[in-house]
């Protein structure tokens, strides 16, 4: 289908050009991963600490980050007398997390692999080398997911999906790398890794696989008198042809087409397996960057105004730090343990764990930390970081150093970066395109870069002169109450470490709303509870906790069932790990899948993974969030509701599974939508002490703040995007040009009243493009948006207070968005639900444009 819904919207935004958008739908557009969020000029808004974000693109892009990096936490096998079956060599039911250990990879992978390979050469074998034996559909796709589950990489770097990485072994692997990181299972997933790849590429490349999926092309062309049914009302036949096109798509960009045998394909095998070390490099050192560092602060003046929570969380971060210094020390230990965390009078210490970072950026009234602070987060796994690590530990470091191969990507991620984005031109020429954006949107909705750039650019005509305003105004407010460090003979303009503070000041001023002050009436279990009420009420579903019913990885862990009022039935399942964990889980929030439903594999329940980084219980409280978690609850478990209310039984394209990259945002920022819909919030929003409602004023407050500050984060995001796909389009790795210039060149269009600082080393902890799925993709949140928004607009249309047509919409939103996944392309997906192309208009109403 040529034209696309985004095309189509930016006509319609460039014939509204008439006022300018003040603000974007905030938290909808905006998906941030932790560790990206915060760029100069991000730091300005309030929400600009999404911590989260990550969805199941980030989803993906998180798993597809670990799927590249890790693994579990193992033991040393134990000298106990009959060691128990592999835990990862079953592959039925639910994971048995309780008995899983690191050790067990290894094995695992090898076992695998091997029946994997015999297997597929006996499926070559049937289909003949030029897949001239003639085999249906049923014969080849199937097959081939069936011999892939137990690995549970079912052509995961093929497709390049976002991560998913269905199935079993090497998905509990990748899922503990995230939520359970740990020395060994990061052994133990580096070690596999490469064989992993390489059995995937294996399929890739098969040329049997290829020709007996085109000859299952052209025997239903042929049916259809060549002609495709794109509207085809027969969902059975029309998601198994979705399967086959994409499957088809991704072997040609996976390399099949190279002759065997030559140096085309030598090379692409090389760089393929190369990526795979880097990108985990890339990650692994983020993380390391982001563990090393710690301010400590001993000095009550220097955290005065700071929100309760934060102290409290900066105060235990101080006692768990000297915890882990006693080592092996056990009395002083557990009297530290013992020993109660005061948050008022300290010591603290902050970290760059996300809520830490974002409360020191929004709160820490000293300027000098904040700045410290900020760069700390600024250099991670750059220059500056490598040499304040081998300044610590000298020893480490020649330990490291001897250990090292010559070409192992080391710490710093600057000439990762770099090997990066030149093995990514190569392998896009290698394949015919101009360079590796062209060969990314070959997958996407986007046509082209030239399309993205122009919905940028209209956007930016309108974010702009609102970021400018936004700026101009907390410049004011830092020179008229911030004293004599903000006068204009001191400091000519705010610093990008300046800008969130007072962002949050002048929201405090203009509100009179501290976020602090809400969350007393988030309480985790609350917000569930009302979420879950939502879910009954637009989809007929209802969620019941089944804790116990699952073994889980973290005894904060929850597990929830979905089933269906009508029919009774169960449908699916799902884990919740609701809080943040430094010392062992990534950053972000994601969505992953643990069990898809397929045919094919028998699995008629799906199970998903939501992971968040919420704020954890700090004492005798309860975990208390932040609006911005509530609404990254809601994303993810928007994306959650996709996988699992899927109706598409073909593994391939169930639930996230071959959505496009750049639509797979619509089911999880139209979740977002309900947080400002007040019947839904006030249906959670009670304190959790006295249980009093949220006071109207306050919810009219946030309805008023969510678009506050939202033209500074447009400009970022749309920095963030245009940046992404400038690297990966005219950006010449071996040029004179740095990646760093690029990044100064691109703020100064779109976020040119805040520039980087010299030491700005954000690019070296970007995830979302060099170790994630977001390569020339980054656009996709905005492009998503305006699906999203339309969507939302279909419940606003019938009127929100209109119970029944809610609910009509609704069931009608679960039968089209989240039933069809992608088994239906994404434009018919739309129309099917809305009965239109998407339009940008809900878009521009939403930020008060309309
Ligand atoms: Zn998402």
């Amino acid at each position: 289908m040529k034209v696309s819904p985004v095309a189509l919207a930016f006509t319609v935004l460039a014939s509204r050009n008439a006022s300018p958008i003040r603000a974007f739908s905030n938290a909808a557009s905006v998906l941030l991963q932790s560790s990206t969020t915060s760029s100069s000029a991000a730091a300005a808004d309030g929400r600009k600490g999404r911590l989260v974000a990550a969805c199941p693109s980030t989803a993906a892009a998180a798993a597809t980050a670990r799927a590249m990096s890790s693994t579990a936490v193992s033991t040393p096998t134990s000298s106990a007398a009959s060691p128990p079956a592999n835990p990862l060599l079953e592959c039925t039911g639910l994971p048995k997390f309780s008995v899983i250990e690191p050790s067990q990879l290894t094995p695992a992978v090898t076992a695998i692999l091997e029946k994997l390979e015999a297997d597929f050469a006996a499926l070559e074998a049937k289909m003949g080398e030029g897949g001239e034996e003639v085999m249906g559909y049923e014969d080849v796709l199937p097959v081939v997911e069936k011999m892939q589950h137990p690995l549970g990489a079912r052509r995961a770097d093929f497709i390049r999906r976002r991560a998913c990485i269905p199935g079993y072994a090497w998905g509990i692997a990748s899922h503990l790398n995230g939520v359970k990181n740990g020395d060994e299972l990061r052994a133990a997933y580096e070690e596999n890794q490469p064989k992993i790849v390489q059995a995937n590429m294996k399929f890739s490349q098969s040329k049997p696989l290829y020709n007996a999926l085109l000859r299952v092309q052209r025997g239903w062309e042929a049916a259809d008198g060549g002609e495709a049914k794109a509207d085809d009302d027969d969902f059975a036949t029309a998601q198994r042809r979705r399967a086959v096109e994409n499957s088809i798509r991704s072997m040609k960009l996976g390399g099949v087409g190279f002759e065997e045998g030559s140096p085309e394909q030598a090379r692409y095998k090389e760089i393929k397996m190369r990526q795979a070390e880097l990108s985990t490099a890339f990650s692994n050192n983020v993380l390391d960057a982001t563990k090393a560092f710690g301010l400590d602060v001993t000095s009550p003046a220097d955290v005065e105004g700071v929100p309760e929570s934060a102290a409290a969380m900066w105060a235990q971060a101080y006692q768990q730090h000297l915890i882990k210094e006693c080592k092996d020390d056990e009395d002083k230990k557990k009297a530290l343990e013992e020993a109660k965390v005061d948050a008022a009078a300290g010591p603290w210490r902050i970290t760059l764990d996300g809520p830490s970072y974002i409360a020191a950026m929004q709160h820490l009234p000293n300027r000098a930390l904040r700045r410290e602070v900020y760069l700390g987060y600024m250099t991670r796994a750059s220059e500056f970081t490598v040499e304040k690590l081998e300044k610590m530990d000298e020893e480490k470091k020649k330990d490291v150093d001897e250990k090292e191969r010559k070409d192992k990507p080391g710490k710093n991620n600057v000439p990762i970066i770099k090997e990066i984005l030149k093995n990514k031109k190569e392998l896009s020429g290698l394949l015919g395109f101009a360079n590796y954006a062209e060969m990314s949107l070959a997958s996407k909705m986007a046509p082209d870069v030239a399309s993205v750039a122009k919905l940028s650019n209209l956007i930016l005509e309108k974010a702009l002169p609102a970021a400018e305003k936004e700026l101009s105004a907390a410049t004011a407010l830092a020179r008229e109450v911030g004293g004599d460090e903000y006068s204009e003979s001191n400091l000519e303009k705010l610093m990008p470490w300046d800008t969130s503070f007072w962002i949050e000041r002048l929201k405090e001023k203009t509100f009179d709303l501290k976020e602090e002050d809400l969350r007393p009436y988030f309480a985790l279990d609350a917000v569930l509870k009302g979420m879950f009420k939502l879910i009954e009420r637009i989809f007929d579903i209802e969620v019941r906790e089944a804790n116990g019913k699952a073994e889980v990885w973290h005894p904060d862990v929850q597990f929830f069932e979905l089933y269906d009022k009508q029919s009774g039935e169960h449908v699916a399942s799902f884990f919740l790990d609701p809080y943040s964990r430094p010392a062992d889980k990534r950053g972000g929030a994601w969505m992953a899948d643990c069990l898809g439903k397929s045919d094919a594999l028998g699995i008629d329940v799906p199970v998903a993974y939501l992971t968040c980084n919420g704020s954890p219980p700090v004492g005798d409280k309860p975990s208390l969030m932040t609006f911005r978690e509530v609404e990254t609850l809601f994303h993810e478990t928007g994306h959650g509701l996709q996988h699992m209310l899927t109706r598409a039984t073909v593994g391939d394209v169930a639930g996230i599974n071959g959505v496009e990259w750049d639509a797979v945002e619509l089911p999880s920022q139209f979740m977002e939508n309900w947080c400002y819909d007040k019947p839904t919030v006030y249906g959670f929003a009670k304190h959790y002490e006295t249980g009093e409602a949220l006071p109207d004023e306050m919810f009219e407050k946030l309805l008023q703040q969510k678009t506050f500050g939202a033209g500074m984060m447009a400009c970022r995001q749309l920095l963030f995007g245009m940046l992404d796909m400038e690297l990966h389009s005219k950006f010449d790795p071996d040029g004179d040009e740095t990646i760093f210039d690029v990044h100064r060149k691109m703020a100064d269009i779109y976020t040119p009243y805040s520039k980087p600082v010299d030491e700005d080393r954000f690019l070296c902890g970007f995830s979302h493009i060099f170790a994630g799925g977001y390569s020339a993709g980054y656009y996709s949140y905005k492009w998503a948006e305006v699906m999203s928004a339309d969507a939302f607009g279909a419940f606003e249309e019938v009127g929100l207070d209109n119970e029944d047509a809610v609910r009509e919409v609704g069931r009608k939103f679960r039968d089209t968005v989240l039933s069809l996944g992608g088994g239906v392309a994404p434009m018919d997906v739309f129309k099917r639900f809305r009965g239109r192309e998407p339009s940008p208009e809900a878009l521009l109403r939403h930020n008060g444009l309309a």
